[in-house]
């Protein structure tokens, strides 16, 4: 190390300079990383951004479906208590006619006319009868129509209270993204102003055109982005350190990933 021979000082304090001495492939590596989570954080909130709307809207669409199907419902409720009441009406008329053709009965002399009446109250008691048992099932409908609308209503409160604090909740979170937005942006601006412009712009075409990341670590070799080996005499350079290598496969900037100093830096899940 030329610096032992530059500073005359005694070894644990050339130690501490040669750490103090910033490595300057360490520090574009880092600074790569730093630009690298800025771009990948704003991406996600630009994400969030879009998706916040959408799922207001969403939750807008499901109140006013639930609305148009308890409409639906309770119309349906009202038409089954009119065909009811038209039941019911049906069954007292044939009851009254049953009545009047039984008290003919009484007064009528020929056996003919008897006959005839007689055949008369039987056709009006098996109507009677079908007015009956659609009367039952009517009274089954509206009872299932009642529940259906209750659980209507209860669906639509549901729909609209978490319509309203959703949106609240939404609404204060895309605040918050835009101020997290508006401090990435400028902590951004350090790292950009502090890598070199060709690498910044190989750094960039990679992030636009590989959807990123555009710095990967390696690790036993292995690229940990595009899961290839890069040949071992590349990888021993790479442990070496002394430029900035790209992935022989992805093209993507290269690291050391187990080199401590880089440790805990990138996360590549
Ligand atoms: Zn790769």
């Amino acid at each position: 190390m030329p610096v032992c021979f530059l500073l005359p000082l005694p070894p644990k304090q050339v130690e501490a300079k040669i750490k103090e001495r910033k490595n300057p492939l360490e520090e574009t590596i880092r600074l790569l990383i730093g630009l690298q989570d800025c771009d990948l954080r704003i991406r996600k909130i630009h994400q969030k951004r879009a998706e916040g709307p959408e799922i207001i809207k969403q939750l807008a669409e499901t109140a006013s479906q639930a609305e148009a199907q308890l409409q639906e419902t309770r119309q349906g409720l009202e038409n089954a208590k009119k065909e009811r009441r038209s039941r019911e009406k049906n069954l007292d008329d044939l009851r009254s006619k049953i009545q009047k053709s039984n008290l003919k009965l009484s007064s009528i002399k020929s056996n003919k006319e008897y006959t005839a009446v007689l055949k008369e109250i039987e056709d009006l008691k098996r109507e009677k009868a079908i007015q009956e048992d659609g009367l039952i099932e009517i009274m089954e409908e509206l009872e299932r129509l009642e529940k259906e609308c209750a659980a209507g209503e209860h669906r639509l409160d549901d729909a609209k209270k978490r319509y309203e604090s959703d949106q609240a909740q939404i609404l204060n979170e895309l605040r918050q993204l835009e101020n997290d937005l508006s401090n990435l942006l400028q902590e951004r601006k350090t790292f950009e102003g502090s890598i070199d412009a060709t690498l910044l712009k190989h750094y960039t075409s990679l992030m636009n055109h590989r959807g990123g990341p555009a710095v990967s670590p390696v690790i036993k070799g292995v690229c940990q982005t595009c899961r290839l080996h890069i040949p071992p005499q590349k990888f021993n350079e790479l442990i070496r350190g002394e430029a900035v290598m790209s992935c022989p496969n992805c093209h993507r900037i290269i690291y050391w990933g187990e080199d401590e100093r880089f440790q805990g830096l990138m996360d590549i899940s």
